[in-house]
């Protein structure tokens, strides 16, 4: 590797940038600088799929009588953004250990609206009231996310006189990967080299590309290119514009601060993993070196079933048994036991 390369290698390493060119809740404009393309992809990737927020995700419906089926207007309160700044404080309802919902997996909202006039009635999000519970009273969470520009929310529904809709809803935690509805970001703009200098971008024309097609946003950021210029193949991206809508569930800051904080907790997660690793590579000399010296296994991971498979001193064959390092493994307290039964599947997180 030349000393160039290298210098340029340690300057992405070391020097990466942020720079605010907009921030307000509901957007933020920022350009990264001396990352690989490999990084700030990851980075918008999680932001747009990961984070967690809170979403109505089942509806009983105790009376409907508009227009509307059950189904389609509990989709519509599914899509309403509910404040989500203290989902922390929440679990995730399957990681709970309550049958169904309680108050530490869930909020609870209720809708209960009846049209009394001649005219037809609006229902809106804010129309939906939070049922008050100590775990999560004085959290901003669950309330439904509105703008200054529109203080009643989301159109859920419209009644004519004498219709009427009750309904409670429950709200969970989760991420858009699971469904769109948990997203964080209403969109988020990614680009990178505007003038196309790298020719990442193929362009799809009729006569005449420069033509048909509207220069990056950014173009304004980086030097245009001079038609005469040799095409550079060992040229790499290095500066990204990012931009973060939010879909006022969260500001859109946070979505950025949680976003790299998800991406170093993912990262911390292969390092742990590979420590674990370790441990079960020693555990493994551990126990050869003791069954070589006689010594038997008296610490504490033999099971039953496992003799089986095992060599002459009926002891597990550990060379044909997963290590353990996927995600139960990490709950033993003392290594070995559980990483070593039977049940467990190794390459789960693999
Ligand atoms: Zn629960």
């Amino acid at each position: 590797m030349s000393s160039s390369l290298n210098s340029h290698l340690i300057k992405k390493v070391l020097d990466p940038e942020i720079k605010f060119k907009e921030a307000t809740s509901e957007y933020v404009d920022f350009t990264l600088s001396n990352v690989d393309l490999s990084l700030a992809n990851s980075l918008r990737r999680v932001m747009i799929s990961e984070i967690p927020t809170l979403a109505i995700d089942s509806v009983e419906v105790e009376k409907n009588t508009t227009v509307l089926a059950d189904e389609f207007l509990a989709h519509r309160l599914g899509l309403i953004p509910l404040e989500s700044y203290d989902i922390d404080k929440l679990r995730y309802n399957r990681e709970c250990t309550c049958d169904n919902y309680c108050n530490r997996c869930s909020v609870t909202l209720i809708l209960n609206v009846i049209a009394t006039e001649d005219s037809s009635k609006s229902v809106y999000s804010r129309d939906l009231t939070i049922v008050q519970n100590d775990h999560i009273k004085n959290l901003k969470l669950g309330n439904p996310a509105v703008s200054n520009d529109v203080p009643e929310g989301i159109l859920i529904c419209k009644l004519r006189k004498g219709q009427e809709l009750t309904v409670k809803c429950i709200a969970k935690k989760g991420i858009s990967k699971e469904h769109a509805k948990w997203d964080s970001a209403a969109a988020i703009e990614f680009e990178y080299d505007p003038w196309n200098k790298l020719n990442h971008t193929d362009y799809w024309y009729e006569t005449d590309a420069k033509v048909e097609w509207p220069i990056g946003k950014n173009h304004r950021d980086e030097i245009e290119p001079n038609e005469d210029d040799k095409f550079d193949y060992q040229a790499e991206p290095t500066v990204f514009y990012i931009g973060v809508e939010s879909a006022k569930s969260l500001p859109a800051n946070q979505i950025v601060i949680r976003g790299i904080d998800m991406l170093r907790q993912k990262v911390d997660g292969i390092y742990q993993e590979l420590e674990n690793m370790d441990r079960g590579l020693d555990l493994e000399e551990d126990l050869n070196n003791n069954i070589n010296n006689g010594l038997g296994m008296d610490i504490g991971y033999q099971d039953e079933n496992l003799g089986e498979e095992g060599d002459a001193y009926g002891m597990p064959n550990f060379a044909e048994q997963d290590i353990g390092y996927n995600e139960a493994s990490n709950n033993n307290d003392d290594y070995g036991e559980a990483n070593f039964s039977d049940d467990d599947e190794g390459d789960a997180a693999w």
